[in-house]
């Protein structure tokens, strides 16, 4: 695993905040989930997944507890300041250093936030499921920082140029969007695709436009897609049954 505990590139996050997102390579799993699958629920062997967590928790400072979730695609935001087993939801807010928050993916959207001083960070699964249901909106306004205050970083998901949808998941992200100019910046998301019906939604523009309309105005990241890049990513759309990657936000406990 290489670029772990480095700060993303040109994220203006605090020193003592740490960020990073695994690639598929440099674990254990084989076949389908070849091969630092982090993730129980998707069918790969669970010692040979330990074996990979435990790869993860020698890559960051000792004493440092990892909080899982059961992800849900839901509007559940947790906030932790003890680390537990993994809890149902799909959000976490910590303000305690130590914890590393995660969450897992391949495709859905990973959505890092800190305030500018390192004292709170947030992360979010937000796949277009999450986003219609308010997670994203949820987490900001359960976050004590001020939004003005607060940097995203949007990690690696599944890009518009290959997340074609129908229009069930523009109708349902329009209904659940209630303020109209909100939607007007939301709908220029969805490109139409040559397949009638079709079209191809961008999940960073999305999640930008969104938290923007919540005053997180510094947002950063967005340039992979989790399809396209096939040596470095997990891909469910592109793949099916896969493994997932995390992606994990922490205070650091000695800074
Ligand atoms: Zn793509």
């Amino acid at each position: 695993m290489t670029s772990i505990l480095k700060n993303f590139p040109n994220w203006p996050a605090a020193d003592r905040v740490h960020a990073f997102v695994t690639e598929r390579t440099g674990g254990f799993s084989t076949g389908k989930f070849s091969s630092l699958n982090l993730a129980h629920h998707v069918n790969d062997d669970f010692s040979t997944v330990e074996r990979n967590r435990d790869l993860l928790q020698l890559s960051v400072p000792e004493n440092l507890s990892f909080q899982w979730l059961n992800q849900i695609h839901s509007n559940i935001v947790n906030v932790v300041s003890v680390p537990s087993p993994p809890i149902k939801g799909d959000s976490l807010i910590c303000r305690v250093p130590g914890i590393a928050c995660c969450v897992l993916t391949a495709d859905c959207l990973p959505v890092f936030l800190t305030n500018l001083k390192g004292t709170e960070i947030a992360i979010i699964h937000a796949g277009w499921r999450g986003i219609c249901r308010g997670i994203l909106s949820k987490t900001v306004n359960k976050m004590c920082s001020d939004p003005y205050d607060l940097i995203a970083w949007l990690g690696p998901a599944i890009g518009p140029c290959h997340y074609e949808v129908g229009g069930d998941v523009k109708d349902a992200l329009k209904k659940s969007i209630s303020a109209k100019e909100l939607w007007s910046r939301i709908e220029i998301c969805f490109r139409e695709s040559s397949t009638e019906g079709k079209f191809f939604l961008d999940l960073y523009k999305t999640a930008g436009a969104m938290l923007k309309y919540l005053g997180v105005n510094k947002i950063y990241g967005d340039d992979h897609c989790t399809f396209r890049d096939r040596e470095k990513y997990f891909s469910y759309r592109r793949d099916g049954e896969t493994g997932r990657m995390v992606s994990t936000i922490f205070i650091d406990p000695k800074v």
